[in-house]
């Protein structure tokens, strides 16, 4: 900036100056610098706003000094322009002129009325209506304080993480489009936008005063904070709320007060977890659907955004979840009442997001016509919800405000048909203001007189095709066509010549003129006065109206859950405190929907005191992902209130789901995904308690087959003794073993049957290890050649009795019946053949050892076998 503040100076122009001295207070934004009908930028803002944008840059005269650089937008375009530069990540500062140009003494004043980030951004064209749009400042290092704000809805929480992957975790979920942090913190890395703040606004005892001003309450004892304890959530809220000022100076009244998010009342979910259950978007995007876009059947924005949040959030309370489910299930059991409810739902637009409009002033009469129109649904709902006795339903509708005076409030002022902008006019309804009446019916008055004016002069002069007409530059005038001119009395006063007609003023036209344009200010004027009036006092109930959008949130997400619930068959789950995971008939709730109707097959679950760990062995394709996948999504929809897909199912609460992928079946595999997911492990390792749900899919792949199982076999045993239930999808047949050796595991596999030569998936689980993979089977469906085939099956055979397999390697070869794969026995026992081919058969042995037949493609496969074919020929 120092470059900027070097060009301007003394003999600078006034306006040139005034931007400097704004500017020097905008350092870190775009700053749009309203002049007239544009927003200009200067200088180096107008260089990145051309190069951003694409604006033309041109120069601007600046007194004696050098010409400035300058870029400009209309007004008309400002969020189109904002919203690219917000997804550029950039901040922008509008500066507005606080005063009409043509009532200036001099230079108008002008100052920033806003600055927009992409965390504070109001613009519903900005937002999107189902999501969250989070501001989050972190506090402390390990563990953190985290306040988080959606300035959109007014939200606003705290809470607390014990360490930096938590906070990853938590940062995943929320997806903030801002991130504050102190600028001597190590910034996390993801997409949001890092906004770095001095390190000294995150101040605890800063941040408590902020807290007591913003909220006028003597102390934050109310909200549930402990001074001397909660330094961290202070310090947090502390820079987040100096932040918030900042960027709106005019101030945010629709902030609610903190919720304090101590831990324990919902389950933490981990990043992996929510990624790998494509909880609230596919693992591929694009790609299939998440469990949230099945479920969400919501009504209203709120609901929506509510839906997304508690998928993220289950509860870990039996009690709470009880309540919910109470409510599910009185909704699922009453069609009728669920379809009363669900049609008053849907004429709600997004409360939230109005109230927070009107609070800041940014309400358009149309959208206040909404927000009453909406309010006027209220009653309905509340009766709709009547007849319901569940108890969380009788809490929503007990001392249900449905703000009946503000809905009056605006039906009786605003007009039906108002346009969008208040400029236009039309906007108050008739009969609410006889002020407004009259002056109204002064202007029509006035139009009347003009209009019998044309009716009388066409008399008066005979010139029969006379017209009265109004244009912006000339206002009212007499046009008379070229053929009748010789008629225009003398007293006319011409101004205007067209093609084939004059334009003429008398001083009765314009003194009537001046009555219609007087009359127009004035209903403008107090148009405009009457309608700021009406949102002030929508305004003043803007707690009110929050109030009962968070109700109204909380109904559209029961009524929802029950509606899938039916629709989709699902069952009520019986929630206990006790160690167990029983599932009859249970469904993918995702997979399900995109398999032909009725082909997707049910699989029982159990997992209790008797049997914790259970280790599903089978074939690649055989439907183990998918089984343990399932488990995971029923016991999160449990816990966020939800029916589940099953006949059946008792759940005992679970402080913690896990979900791990083994790093070759997770996209890409690579030496440092091998690493991920070892890291990962351990830190189910260190979190996993009794009470946790452990859900590994393959892991220890990524790595070689010994060094794969292995770990793959450690892991379970640790899970064992901690008392997780775990469940365990591996092709390693041999951890077969391994749930045989465990107290209180188990071997299931997904069946699948010979058909001859091929297999066919039957998706079903039943006890019992698999003992074969199977790989050669699937290689033949994949369409790899019958005669590699055929020979795969007998190195298969050799292989499952050689050194490798559990029968000993002697068995097969004391049969002696493989053919041409003596070699082994070459390499066994070096024969007369001589030291060369003993070494070759050796090295082809181990090659053949190091080969991991399921993560071969056929082409690679064919390969190979060309590549080993050429090498036991030489
Ligand atoms: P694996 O993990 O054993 O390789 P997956 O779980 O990925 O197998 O399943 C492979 C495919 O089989 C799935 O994409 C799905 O189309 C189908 N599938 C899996 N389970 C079932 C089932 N229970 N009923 C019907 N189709 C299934
Ligand atoms: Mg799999």
């Amino acid at each position: 900036m120092t470059r900027t503040a070097a060009r301007g100076g003394a003999a600078s122009t006034p306006m040139i100056r005034q931007y400097l001295d704004i500017k020097s207070r905008h350092p870190d934004s775009l700053l749009f610098f309203r002049v007239g009908d544009f927003y200009e930028l200067f200088f180096e803002d107008a260089e990145e706003g051309s190069r951003l944008l694409g604006l033309t840059l041109t120069a601007r005269n600046n007194g004696g000094k050098r010409d400035v650089p300058l870029a400009g937008v209309p007004v008309k375009a400002v969020n189109e322009y904002v919203s690219r530069l917000l997804e550029l990540g950039c901040r922008v500062a509008i500066c507005e002129q606080l005063e009409d140009p043509a009532e200036a003494q001099g230079l108008v004043q002008r100052d920033v009325v806003e600055i927009i980030t992409p965390g504070t951004v109001l613009e519903d064209k900005l937002l999107v209506a189902q999501r969250n749009n989070y501001v989050v400042a972190i506090a402390g290092e390990a563990p953190f304080g985290l306040a988080i704000v959606d300035l959109s809805t007014g939200e606003f929480e705290l809470r607390e993480l014990a360490g930096a992957t938590d906070l990853r975790d938590e940062l995943g979920r929320l997806e903030p489009a801002e991130v504050l942090i102190s600028e001597e913190m190590d910034p996390p890395a993801g997409p949001w936008h890092l906004t770095p703040r001095p390190g000294w606004r995150f101040d605890a005892s800063l941040g408590e005063e902020r807290l007591r001003e913003w909220f006028g309450v003597t102390s934050s004892i109310g909200f549930g904070l402990h001074v001397d304890r909660d330094t961290r959530l202070l310090a947090a809220s502390g820079a987040l709320l100096g932040y918030l000022e900042e960027v709106r100076p005019a101030g945010l009244d629709h902030l609610r007060p903190p919720r304090v998010d101590r831990a324990g009342r919902v389950m933490f979910l981990d990043d992996m977890t929510r990624r790998n259950l494509e909880l609230v978007e596919p693992l591929r995007p694009g790609e299939g659907a998440s469990l949230l876009t099945l479920l969400d059947r919501t009504r209203t924005p709120m609901g929506a955004r509510l839906l997304r949040r508690r998928l993220l959030r289950p509860l870990v309370d039996a009690d709470e979840i009880t309540a919910r489910l109470d409510a599910v299930q009185e909704l699922v059991e009453r069609p009728d009442d669920r379809e009363h409810i669900r049609g008053a739902l849907r004429p709600i637009r997004d409360l939230e997001r109005l109230a927070a409009r009107v609070s800041t002033g940014r309400v358009g009469p149309r959208e206040l016509l909404g927000l009453g129109l909406s309010l006027d649904a209220l009653p309905g709902l509340a009766a709709a919800l009547g007849p319901l006795e569940a108890a969380r339903l009788a809490e929503l509708r007990s001392g249900f405000d449905a703000l009946e005076d503000v809905a009056a409030r605006v039906a009786e002022a605003i007009d039906p048909e108002t346009p969008r902008a208040l400029k236009d006019g039309g906007v108050i309804r008739a009969g609410f203001s006889a002020e407004l009446d009259e002056l109204r019916s002064l202007r029509t008055n006035a139009v009347d007189v003009i209009a019998g004016m044309q009716i009388r002069e066409r008399e008066r002069t005979g010139i029969d095709t006379l017209k009265i007409g109004f244009n912006k530059v000339f206002g009212y005038y007499l046009e008379v066509t070229k053929s009748k001119l010789d008629r225009v009395p003398e007293e006319w006063t011409r101004r205007q010549t067209l093609t084939n007609a004059e334009r003429y003023l008398t001083p009765e036209l314009k003194e009537w003129e001046g009555r219609v344009l007087g009359a127009e200010d004035e209903v403008a004027g107090l148009e405009a006065r009457l309608f700021q009036s009406v949102r002030d006092a929508v305004a003043a109930e803007v707690g009110r109206v929050q109030a009962a959008a968070a109700r109204i949130a909380e109904i559209d997400v029961l009524a929802c859950l029950a509606e899938v619930a039916v629709a989709e068959d699902y069952v009520r789950p019986d929630l206990t405190d006790d160690i167990v995971f029983d599932v009859e008939e249970g469904r993918h709730p995702v997979v399900e929907t995109s398999v032909a109707r009725d082909m997707f097959i049910p699989n029982d679950m159990r997992l209790d005191q008797d049997c914790r760990t259970m280790i599903i062995t089978g074939p690649n394709m055989a439907g183990k992902s998918t089984v343990l996948r399932q488990a995971g999504l029923i016991a999160l929809m449990a816990h966020i209130g939800s029916f589940v897909p099953a006949r059946r199912a008792r759940i005992g609460v679970c402080d913690r789901v896990f979900t791990r992928v083994g790093a070759s079946d997770n996209l890409a595999a690579g030496l440092s995904t091998f690493m991920v997911e070892m890291t990962e492990t351990a830190t189910i390792l260190h979190g996993a308690t009794e009470r946790s749900l452990v859900l590994l899919d393959e892991i220890g792949r990524g790595t070689s087959t010994y060094d794969g199982l292995s770990i793959a076999w450690a892991v379970t045993e640790r899970l064992h003794e901690l008392g997780a239930r775990t469940v365990f999808a591996t092709h390693y047949h041999e951890l077969v073993g391994l749930a045989e050796s465990l107290e209180r595991g188990a071997a299931f596999n997904v069946a699948v049957r010979e058909t001859g030569r091929d297999i066919a998936f039957l998706y079903r689980l039943e006890p019992g290890g698999s003992d074969r993979s199977y790989g050669v089977h699937v290689a033949r469906l994949a369409g790899l050649p019958a005669d590699v085939v055929g020979r795969a099956a007998r190195i298969l055979q050799v292989l499952e009795s050689g050194p490798w397999g559990a029968g000993g390697r002697g068995a097969a070869l004391a049969e002696g019946g493989i053919g041409q794969l003596s070699l082994f026995d070459a390499a066994d026992s070096p024969g007369e053949e001589g030291a060369a081919d003993v070494a070759a058969a050796r090295e082809l042995l181990d090659r053949l050892a190091r080969l991991d037949v399921d993560r071969l493609t056929p082409l690679e496969a064919l390969n190979t076998l060309a590549e080993w074919k050429a090498f036991g020929d030489a």
